[in-house]
């Protein structure tokens, strides 16, 4: 039917139009099709399929400007449309149409389809038009303020005096489904401002008539979107028609002040998502609950490993003793590997005077990072943002000849950086944290060597702590700007020169970012990717012309000269806190066995069973395992269960039969009972375990 109508409409416009237009396609072939033909009609005539699959279409005028670069996606940008993007008319450049949009000049053109996240953004977007309209036939007293599509979904702003309710939520959505099943045909409108104003001033429409007066200018027209009786201001672009939201969710609702001025009406901004398929919107929630239960805040809470107190302040972390038993394992490991590779480990206190801020540099481009100063009699002091001058201090204390270097120093050392309020977020986002810091001291010929031994000990950690992917990048200088980079073009040269040369020893892809550099040098990202395919930024290893230039850095030469020597600050946990959650959510607390706080709960069958019990503890202490024995007055089965609930490794159960012949029935988390076994071999096993830092029970 609608094949018919089409081809119909076809053949009118072949009839009327005398003028014919090029469009350009992405593949470099050029159509002339009719003067008045839209994308749909472009689309038909490639392949129906086509036209059936595509959303939207992004068009450019070929005079307008050049290169047909200018049409490529522009990278999956999945930024919340500002609200003068949602209505004002975008004047030059490649623009998003509806396929309905009839063409009159020479265009570019591109087909979006389900492929796109753009044209997933008009999906959503027009979701948020099937939810307005759902509410306005279930709630025709509301009011519309604006509905954009987000990163998530998409929102709608309403403004009711009555608030809207969990129930009525399921209506709109309910509603929304009949909305989507009419498959009513998106229409666009323009209309003369001043109509539009009146209409909407009518109907008091305030929300609308502010948009209209603020994005508009008189004498122009407006655009308007119909989808059977539901009119919305807006510029669109939107689907074909309301049958083309196919997945959707109404999600919750959340208060807001109409422009978050509270002497203005409280609106109800209802969320919702959206996506091509059910199938997708299924695996977006089974991700979103997978990700709650990971949620560090919550299993840190739940698992009693941290907290953050309010009485304290916000962003500074309090490890309690479970999580500080796993915190001690990953800083043992740390300065362990420090020594054996090559550091020496150093401590530095945490705060310093201005004066040494001075000297470095932070006083100036750094101080609204830091936490304001602190006067004291003699000076002032300010909390240490960076170890690095710390490091430098210590090894300008003596003098240094090329027989000493490489120099790398290392440090578990805590700095304190200016975060805004509410901008903390548990973990990862922290006013007070721990760097696994270090800083190496070597000649410009040592660069590489030492690069390749910092990416070698990046990916120790990642595969000790059972992450087996990463991502690297290298960020580079522009060198067509000198000016904003500290360092000369051939020390610039000289340190991406090392740095690549060591990616390419070790055979690691990567990705090269020009001008995204710190000023004072190149550097490494190495981002761990997580059991979700999260990517964390944990690892670096950074290029620094700046520091030994303003510290006056040497060492002798053999040649008996003093020369400047490269400094490299490479972190690999980043901050200790962060790793940390990074950990709780890709373990979702059930940690490895050498990590876990209790290793091994306890679990004698009756009272009777306590003094074995404490044999059995005693000589799992002995073997070095950190263990619970629970002689709660409590049926086994509750003590196995709470105990499972924290997550332990193993959860020992004993009675009289093992009692009597030393062993200990075995329950592996994950994987259930595993009978009977000599104490001495589940003891040898589990050594072996925690030796070998085995992920597997
Ligand atoms: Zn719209
Ligand atoms: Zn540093």
């Amino acid at each position: 039917m609608k094949v018919a109508i089409l081809k119909t409409r076809h053949s009118k416009l072949k009839a009327m139009a005398e003028k014919q237009i090029q469009v350009h396609l992405p593949d470099g072939s050029v159509r002339p099709v009719a003067d008045g033909a839209t994308p749909y009609d472009v689309a038909y005539a490639i392949s129906p399929r086509l036209a059936a699959a595509s959303v939207v279409a992004r068009i450019e005028p070929v005079h307008t400007s050049g290169s047909p670069a200018a049409l490529a996606e522009t990278d999956g940008d999945t930024k919340t449309a500002s609200e003068a993007e949602m209505y004002t008319a975008q004047a030059q450049g490649p623009r998003l149409v509806d396929l309905a949009t009839p063409l009159h000049e020479d265009v570019r053109l591109q087909l979006l389809t389900e492929k796109d996240t753009e044209a997933l953004k008009v999906v959503r977007h027009s979701a948020a038009h099937v939810m307005a309209t759902a509410v306005l036939e279930l709630f025709p007293e509301t009011k519309l303020g604006h509905g954009p599509a987000t990163d998530a979904g998409f929102f709608y702003d309403f403004y009711r005096p009555t608030p809207f309710t969990q129930e009525d939520l399921l209506a709109i959505e309910q509603k929304m489904g009949e909305v989507v099943a009419r498959d009513e045909k998106f229409v666009r409108e323009q209309e003369s401002r001043e109509k539009g104003l009146e209409e909407f001033k009518t109907n008091q429409d305030f929300m609308k008539v502010h948009f209209v007066e603020r994005f508009t200018k008189p004498g122009e027209e407006i655009s308007l979107y119909r989808n059977g009786s539901f009119v919305d201001f807006c510029r669109g672009p939107h689907v074909p028609s309301t049958g083309r939201v196919k997945a959707f969710k109404v999600m919750n609702l959340a208060g807001a002040y109409w422009l978050g001025d509270e002497k203005n009406p409280q609106l109800q901004r209802i969320y919702g998502t959206a996506f091509f398929s059910k199938k997708e919107l299924d695996a977006y929630f089974a991700r979103l609950e997978e990700i709650h239960k990971r949620d560090h805040r919550v299993l840190g809470k739940q698992l009693d490993l941290f907290s953050i107190q309010e009485l304290a302040g916000a962003g500074l972390v309090f490890f309690h003793p479970k999580g500080a038993v796993i915190r001690k394992q990953m800083e043992d490991w740390m300065k362990d590997e420090c020594i054996r590779r090559g550091y020496d480990l150093v401590y530095t206190p945490h705060v310093a005077k201005i004066n040494l801020w001075q000297t470095s540099g932070h006083e100036g481009f750094y101080a609204k990072d830091m936490f304001t100063p602190m006067e004291l009699d003699d000076a002032a002091y300010r909390l240490k943002p960076m170890n690095c001058p710390f490091h430098i201090l210590i090894y300008k204390n003596s003098p240094k000849s090329y027989r000493d270097l490489p120099v790398r120093y290392a440090e578990l050392g805590s700095v304190y950086r200016y975060e805004r309020s509410g901008t903390m977020h548990g973990l990862l986002r922290v006013r007070g944290f721990t760097q696994d810091d270090a800083h190496i001291f070597c000649m410009p010929e040592q660069i590489e060597d030492e690069v390749v031994a910092c990416i070698e000990f990046a990916q120790a950690v990642l595969k000790t702590f059972g992450f087996t992917e990463f991502k690297v990048e290298l960020s580079t200088w522009d060198p067509k700007d000198p000016k904003s980079w500290a360092g000369s073009a051939d020390k610039w040269e000289m340190a991406i020169a090392g740095l690549e040369n060591a990616l390419k020893r070790k055979e690691i892809d990567y990705r090269t970012i020009p001008g995204e550099a710190a000023f004072y040098g190149p550097k490494i990202d190495i981002k761990l990717v997580d059991v979700l395919g999260r990517l964390w930024q944990l690892s670096t290893v950074q290029f620094d012309f700046n520091l030994p230039a303003r510290f006056e850095l040497e060492y002798v030469g053999e040649d008996g000269e003093r020369h400047q020597p490269v400094m490299v600050h490479r972190a690999l946990f980043g901050s200790v806190e962060r790793f940390f959650g990074v950990l709780i959510e890709q373990y979702a607390g059930a940690f490895p066995l050498w990590l876990a706080p209790v290793q091994m709960g306890l679990v004698p069958i009756a009272e009777r069973h306590a003094a074995y019990g404490e044999t059995v503890a005693a000589r799992l202490k002995a073997a070095g395992f950190r263990v619970e024995l629970d002689t709660r007055n409590e049926k086994m089965n509750a003590k196995v269960r709470d105990l499972t609930m924290q997550k332990i490794p193993y959860v020992l159960v004993f009675g009289d039969k093992e009692a009597e012949s030393e062993q200990v029935s075995v329950r592996v988390r994950g994987a259930g009972d595993k009978g009977a076994m000599p104490l001495a071999d589940f003891i040898a096993q589990a050594k072996q375990r925690v030796e070998s830092k085995s992920i597997e029970l």
